[in-house]
């Protein structure tokens, strides 16, 4: 008999995997123990050098669903004496390396008992198992101990004790374990008082309002939602109305895959990713069928639908058994509503609220996922899938703490060869929104009682993630790193694809801090982990009035306009003109004229923006990423011709492009041949640089260009894990040469 010493490391708490060590183990009537620590789990046992091999194999073959093993080490120790196997208490020490879960959709277990009237939890609304059910919204440190969650206020009833205490048990230290008689409880109300009803009654009363047109907020996993019924012009007008949303597109929650086929063209992968346990919204082809309410997402030809994720959401479409838009309760720019407090904020928003008395310690917004062929392009890694960790390509010296971008802002913490990415935390602008920002970070250190040696961080100097960083440097006297946004954009798909030999990256974005201090974002980059050199960019042209010209594309065709015809073009006959009045049009000339307030811009974002404005599909946006969603729907794939364009010391000149374009009315022809111009500018670059091309920048949620590009140039990568726009930026943020370890 020896003692052996078995490590491993993964996703392996909060996910029954000890549970699962200890059935095992008692099969084998091995004596020992099983404990968790800060590297994940531990056994301790005696047998014989055959016996442990053929029970780890066994280990990895068997393994709990959730559960994902790194590593997996065996060593013999000095000789223990065990009286039989045992689970034993956590043994903690000092920074945690173990991973924690999202919050996962709700088990096919789970589901058959809550739609079975035989079991006590039947209809429960809050429904877990060790497989299932809230993680990353309860933890506030670890190890996953019911006593760090948010669930340590609720005492559990004799029974959900009895089956938490059974290692045989499903529920065996499932932390979120309860019942109606000791869980979370649900609460309906308007916005002055509770409405009386019985707890399994409310479900059905938040129905009946969504069916009589009413906006009700509901308390999700990791937020709140704004929910009304989809196929009401009167209920989806109001929410818009009433949210100051008037375009950008509203997700829908659906029962299942059923309803999703009358919906939406949908392909076997895209049904996969609805089912997937992160239960994401996926972008998809929209039917043209009169089903949805026309606001929903009229000016665009895809559709987001998601399916529920939580026995809440189940209970409710069960009930409704039609279509619901749910939408995330905040004000635009402000953080998600994680609590009464926040919701009452936005009461002129809703009408009724559903909420329950669990409190949400960490936020997490929708995921959001599109397909390229058959690879998913992500616009937002949130909710089932974050945090999320990345193994990267080289070992660090040190800890890093990564903070991002300003927009779609994610952070990471990294050290040995692991990054931790946060969801989705969205812009930094407002002071809730940089509150909600170091929130974030001070949950996520905390629970990994992780402190920095670096912080990584934009060259940006007014992004409030930089701006903290270098707070944090001079106040923990700590090292700083700044990283260029087009090269962390490139770097985030490096290290997410492993790539370590040299790429040329396409950096495509809206805007971003270039090196020399002006608006980049239509880059190209001879990378490799450690250094890039820009080799060449689109030639930048105007933006008249700055950040005015974003809202208003009209301001950047009137601009081309300039370079082009000088004064003259105001009287150029061209709906971008009309749009201004005479004089707007001549203080623009002005602006123009003498660079007031007009920076310039190299980002193939704004010339999307310009092309629908010359295409007069629209002259001012409303929300991010409109023009390109707009154009995708006019591209006809049997246009292969493409417009002329200068390429000159290192910039892409495309005032011919544009020049053309004025003269062209058919919007069709216009689009189709701006995709396969810009198509033609990588496959030219790459024409003079031939290594593997990298893509990144927010221009690549555009699955039709990512598609287009592909098919042209076959050695391209984009990520496929995080999102290609500035979500992924605090993972390109970690490393630089010198705290690399080759
Ligand atoms: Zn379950
Ligand atoms: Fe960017």
């Amino acid at each position: 008999m020896l003692t052996f010493l078995i490590t491993i490391s993964g996703v392996v708490q909060g996910v029954g995997f000890r549970p699962f060590i200890y059935n095992l183990a008692v099969r084998y009537k091995f004596d020992g123990v099983v404990f968790n620590n800060s590297y994940g789990v531990q056994i301790e046992l005696n047998t014989d050098e055959k016996t442990i091999q053929k029970f780890i194999d066994d280990i990895k073959k068997q393994k709990p669903p959730l559960s994902q093993i790194d590593n997996l080490s065996v060593k013999k120790i000095e000789k223990k004496s065990f009286d039989s196997f045992k689970i034993i208490k956590t043994k903690q020490s000092h920074q945690q390396k173990t991973k924690i879960l999202p919050d996962i959709s709700i088990c096919k277990e789970c589901e058959m008992e809550l739609k079975d009237p035989t079991n006590k939890r039947y209809k429960y609304p809050f429904i877990t198992c060790t497989s299932c059910g809230p993680r990353w919204s309860i933890i506030k440190s670890l190890p996953y101990d019911r006593n760090n969650t948010s669930f340590d206020k609720f005492k559990m009833c004799q029974e959900c004790q009895d089956e938490y205490n059974n290692p045989k048990d499903r529920r065996y230290h499932a932390q979120p374990i309860g019942c109606f008689s000791c869980g979370p409880v649900l609460n309906l109300r308007d916005k002055n008082k509770n409405i009386k009803t019985t707890q399994k009654d409310m479900i059905t009363q938040t129905a009946k309002l969504i069916k009589d047109g009413f906006i009700v907020a509901i308390k999700g996993v990791g937020g709140y939602h704004l929910v009304c019924d989809a196929t009401s012009d009167k209920a989806v007008g109001l929410l818009r109305e009433r949210k100051k949303r008037p375009h950008k597109p509203l997700a829908v929650m659906i029962k299942d895959i059923n309803q999703a086929k009358k919906l939406s063209n949908i392909n076997q992968k895209e049904q996969d990713m609805l089912l997937n346990k992160a239960r994401p919204i996926v972008v998809l082809q929209k039917k043209q069928n009169k089903i949805l309410s026309k606001y929903i997402a009229d000016h665009i030809d895809k559709i987001g639908l998601f399916l529920p994720y939580s026995p809440l959401h189940i209970l409710l479409l069960d009930i409704l058994n039609s279509p619901i838009v749910a939408t995330s309760a905040n004000i635009s720019g402000e953080p998600l509503c994680l609590n009464s407090k926040d919701i009452d904020k936005i009461d002129f928003i809703w009408d009724y609220c559903l909420e329950y008395n669990r409190e949400i310690i960490n936020s997490s917004d929708d995921s959001v996922v599109t397909f390229v062929d058959d690879q998913p392009i992500f616009y937002r890694v949130a909710r089932g899938f974050a945090p999320i960790s990345i193994k990267l390509p080289y070992k660090l010296d040190e800890n890093i703490l990564t903070v991002g971008a300003n927009q779609k802002s994610t952070i990471s913490l990294a050290f040995d060869d692991m990054a931790v990415i946060s969801p989705h935390i969205g812009d930094i602008s407002t002071i809730k929104s940089i509150e909600h920002f170091k929130k974030n970070i001070k949950n996520l250190t905390n629970i990994y009682n992780f402190t920095p040696d670096t912080i990584s961080c934009d060259k940006h100097p007014n992004y409030e993630s930089t701006k903290y960083a270098i707070d944090i440097q001079k106040r923990k006297n700590i090292n700083i790193n700044k990283v260029g946004h087009h090269y962390a954009h490139i770097r985030a798909v490096m290290i997410e694809k492993n790539i370590t030999k040299k790429v040329l990256g396409v950096s495509w974005d809206g805007t971003g801090y270039g090196d020399d201090g002006k608006l980049w974002g239509g880059e190209f980059m001879v990378c490799d982990m450690v250094s890039s050199k820009r080799v060449c960019s689109l030639k930048a042209f105007k933006l008249i009035g700055g950040e005015k010209a974003i809202k208003e594309p009209a301001r950047i065709v009137l601009a081309m306009l300039f370079d082009i015809y000088g004064k003259e073009a105001m009287t150029v006959e061209h709906e971008a003109v009309r749009y201004f009045t005479p004089t707007q049009l001549n203080t623009f000339y002005l602006m123009w004229q003498k660079d007031i307030n007009t920076p310039v811009s190299s980002s193939i974002g704004r010339l999307f923006d310009m092309v629908a404005s010359i295409c007069g599909l629209i002259h001012s946006v409303t929300y991010e990423g409109q023009s390109g969603a707009m154009t995708e729907k006019y591209f006809d794939k049997n246009i292969t011709s493409s417009y002329s364009f200068d390429i000159k010391d290192g910039y892409i000149d495309t005032i011919d492009m544009v020049k053309q374009m004025l003269k062209q009315k058919d919007k069709t022809l216009t689009i189709s041949k701006f995709y396969r111009t810009l198509v033609n500018m990588i496959y030219e670059v790459y024409q003079k640089e031939p290594l593997p091309v990298v893509l990144g920048g927010g221009v690549f949620q555009n699955a039709l260009l990512v598609k287009l590009i592909k098919e042209k140039i076959k050695d391209t990568t984009i990520s496929s894990i995080l999102p290609p726009n500035d979500g992924s930026i605090c993972l390109g943020q970690i490393g630089k040469h010198n705290n690399i370890v080759v």
